[in-house]
């Protein structure tokens, strides 16, 4: 047990007894032969969500993006999306490191960027200018307070690209939170991305892994990919098996953690030491805490509460729900933020 109520990210879950039970049962195999019959379960049963037609069950988020990037650019080319993505500003710089491409950002409203702004990003075709080759848009928008995009503003971006001839992709770490919390449908997605990363290890609390989505042929190479990249795995299925579980068992009680988060969103709005709280959408709270108060006091007033929080820049910090809380933590929580003295 976590002594800890932890508001740091919601990759902290650990696996539920039922997720345990279903590791101890998987079948297992080599997956580098393509052997494992729970990674190819669960290869299949991901891609069916999206309406895709394959899978690549892979150790991180940050790998699934990393592999898809590389397969819809070469040097030379060029990526847009937001300037605070999280392919972008928390993978290393991994954009450079692996594919050699180069980066058009843009100022998105709360990491969501607009069809004409995509549009206005296409560089001419004329030697001088790398060739914008990706599109990638993060739905949920992790620095966007989990904002999240619907499928109609999906369309619009996705015949621009399509026009255009360039590639979209959607990271796409927290996209069942934005399915719960939009009422889209997932299997809609596959009509307008090229490829999708799925983060298994989020709110779905799988303990690892990320699923790359796209056409057979490209996934094929990118198992290649992972491969170099050092992915390839063997009887990851133990691993495979809590992914399932947490896509048949984990996606409809998210809507609790968007509950639970504007509850807590409510709190620090009525708080006198909060400036600013972002509009919360599904199970992310990013909030500025006023001038006046040292932020790292407050940090230290909340761990002294049992409650562990992250700094998301000056004065602010963030907050993410998961499947690991309970009520009486969540009452914990607001009883912390009514309580605090500045
Ligand atoms: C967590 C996250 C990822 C992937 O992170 P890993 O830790 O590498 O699995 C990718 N994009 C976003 C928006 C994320 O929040």
């Amino acid at each position: 047990m976590n002594s800890f109520i932890d508001l740091r990210s919601d990759t902290v879950t650990k696996p539920s007894a039922g997720m345990l039970e279903a590791m101890f049962q998987a079948q297992v195999g080599d997956d580098v032969y393509s052997e494992d019959p729970t990674v190819n379960e669960l290869q299949a049963y991901g891609a069916s969500l999206f309406g895709m037609e394959a899978g690549l069950f892979c150790p991180s988020g940050t790998m699934t993006n990393q592999i898809a990037i590389k397969m819809h650019t070469q040097p030379l080319s060029e990526v847009v999306c937001d300037r605070t993505s999280h392919i972008y500003v928390y993978e290393v710089g991994g954009i450079a490191f692996n594919s050699a491409a180069s980066v058009q950002l843009i100022d998105g409203v709360r990491g969501k960027i607009s069809p004409a702004q995509v549009e206005a990003s296409i560089n001419p075709d004329n030697i001088h200018f790398a060739v914008t080759s990706l599109v990638s848009l993060e739905n949920t928008c992790n620095k966007g307070g989990g904002a999240y995009y619907t499928l109609s503003e999906i369309a619009a971006i996705s015949e621009v690209c399509r026009r255009n001839k360039i590639a979209l992709h959607l990271d796409g770490a927290r996209v069942f939170n934005a399915l719960v919390a939009s009422g889209d449908d997932a299997r809609e997605y596959g009509r307008y991305f090229d490829t999708i990363s799925v983060c298994l290890s989020k709110g779905l609390g799988a303990p690892v892994g990320s699923l790359l989505l796209g056409p057979k042929p490209l996934i094929e190479q990118a198992k290649r990919v992972r491969k170099v990249l050092g992915g390839g795995w063997r009887q990851a299925g133990f691993l495979a098996a809590a992914g399932l579980y947490a896509l048949q068992n984990n996606i409809q009680r998210l809507q609790l953690d968007h509950d639970r988060a504007t509850q807590i969103g409510n709190a620090l709005r009525a708080a006198t030491y909060v400036t600013e709280v972002m509009p919360v959408d599904t199970n992310i709270v990013i909030f500025t805490l006023a001038p006046e108060v040292n932020m790292n006091g407050f940090l230290d007033y909340l761990t002294a509460k049992g409650i562990q929080a992250s700094s998301f820049g000056p004065q602010k910090i963030r907050f993410v729900t998961h499947l690991d809380l309970s009520d009486e933590m969540i009452a914990a929580i607001l009883t912390a933020i009514a309580d605090f003295k500045a």
